[in-house]
């Protein structure tokens, strides 16, 4: 392959990741990486990965994969806590990182291989001089990427707002498995997605309905009085550990398409491309399968932009649009957790939480979890003769 010379808006797990593959492809590759951030610093806290999201990264790059687990918290069961009952439940593995740490090792990967990573360089225009005179720019500036947004005709952009509140903590309370935390209070319930994603830290996600988010009163409160109010709901879980934010900040989730990815030498790659819900855990793996999409369609049409990109889309979209369908069944499973905390038991809830996506039929859980399926049948007699 020809050189090529491409500039990236970004340097998330997308833009990173491609950069790190083009390069070993072809080490004289111009590949320049622009990030409006410092180096050093991050929103949010950890990130977390199915035990079959680190596996395509395994199939796809060995020694990235070999290079990144030992810095990875890992466990093999998922706990579900429906007010005070946990339900511990086999057969799913994770692995987390801090998405810091993470960011950090891809950008030493990167500019080991001679990427070069420039920050705190805000992009605003594809006429920015930057991008002069590039085979290919890649958008992976992330969920509110302005060039998707400036161009949404050419691209087919649909961005469907959803209801609920959720917020990004953290917490030094180390927590034993990836858990999701139902607590009933009088004003709704509140879930809590956490888990260790260091020795020390964890990621503390806290999710409500927009009503119950209202009747607390969280649109009138303070950021210390939201953590405050956050703490005394989770206390039992938080053990005396305290809530930390990281310009922390209650967001509603944009559940974003598109129908056409490129246009020109411009392409959209990670959660530029398209969002998928955090309770799948799968933002950070699809934005670096869709790096492994990109990388493959440059490499078998020998870098030629036009074929590439449209291969890119052809063979990227069905696989992805799968895991996009599971995220967003998850994200209404959500929109109806007062409902289903208030009328299922323990086993019951953590059953339709399992089983919600439709991609765990029963027999499937019936192998991952033969204990809960067990009682869920036993309850269920009915359904099962
Ligand atoms: C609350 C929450 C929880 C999440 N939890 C998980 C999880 O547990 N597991 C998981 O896998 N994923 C999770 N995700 C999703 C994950 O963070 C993203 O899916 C993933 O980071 C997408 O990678 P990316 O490279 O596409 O974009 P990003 O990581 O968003 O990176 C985009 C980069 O572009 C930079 N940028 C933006 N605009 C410009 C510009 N104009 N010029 C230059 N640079 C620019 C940004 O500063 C940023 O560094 C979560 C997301 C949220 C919001």
């Amino acid at each position: 392959m020809k050189p090529m010379k491409i500039r990236i808006i970004g340097a998330g797990p997308a833009g990173l990741y491609f950069a790190g593959l083009m390069k070993q492809l072809n080490p004289a590759h111009d590949i320049q990486i622009h990030e409006r951030g410092p180096r050093h610093a991050t929103w949010g806290f950890g990130v977390v990965f199915s035990d079959r999201a680190l596996e395509f990264l395994r199939a796809d790059d060995e020694a990235l994969y070999q290079y990144l687990t030992p810095h990875m918290q890992t466990w093999p069961n998922l706990t579900i806590v429906h007010n005070d009952t946990r339900l511990p439940i086999t057969g799913n593995g994770f692995a987390s990182i801090g998405r810091l740490e993470l960011l950090t090792l891809l950008f030493a990967h990167v500019e080991k291989l001679g990427v070069q990573l420039h920050f705190e360089s805000e992009i605003g225009s594809l006429k920015h001089p930057a991008l002069a005179g590039a085979d290919l720019i890649v958008a992976a500036n992330g969920a509110f990427s302005w060039v998707r947004s400036e161009n949404e005709a050419r691209f087919g952009t649909t961005t469907d707002w959803r209801p609920n509140k959720f917020i990004w903590y953290g917490t030094s309370q180390v927590f034993d498995s990836l858990s999701l935390t139902f607590r009933e209070t009088g004003h709704g319930v509140f879930c809590a997605h956490h888990y260790r994603y260091s020795p020390t830290m964890s990621t503390f996600l806290v999710e409500l309905e927009e009503a119950t988010w209202k009747r607390a009163g969280f649109d009138a409160l303070d950021p210390q009085a939201t953590i405050a109010h956050c703490e005394r709901v989770f206390a039992k879980d938080l053990g005396g550990h305290p809530i930390l934010s990281n310009n922390s900040h209650w967001r509603n989730f944009p559940a974003i398409w598109n129908e056409r990815w490129s246009f020109d030498n411009v392409v959209l790659m990670g959660d530029a491309l398209r969002t998928a819900h955090f309770s799948i855990g799968s933002g950070t793996r699809l934005a670096m399968e869709d790096a492994v999409a990109l990388f493959k369609a440059f490499r078998e049409h020998d870098g030629d932009v036009p074929l590439a990109l449209q291969t890119y889309q052809t063979l990227r979209m069905p696989p992805m649009k799968k895991i996009w369908d599971a995220a967003n069944v998850s994200i209404r499973w959500y929109e109806r957790m007062d409902e289903l905390v208030g009328t299922l038991n323990p086993v019951e809830f953590a059953y339709s939480y399992m089983t919600r996506t439709g991609r765990v039929n029963h027999d499937q859980m019936r192998k991952r979890d033969p204990d809960l399926v067990a009682a869920y049948e036993k309850m269920h007699p009915e359904a099962f003769r």
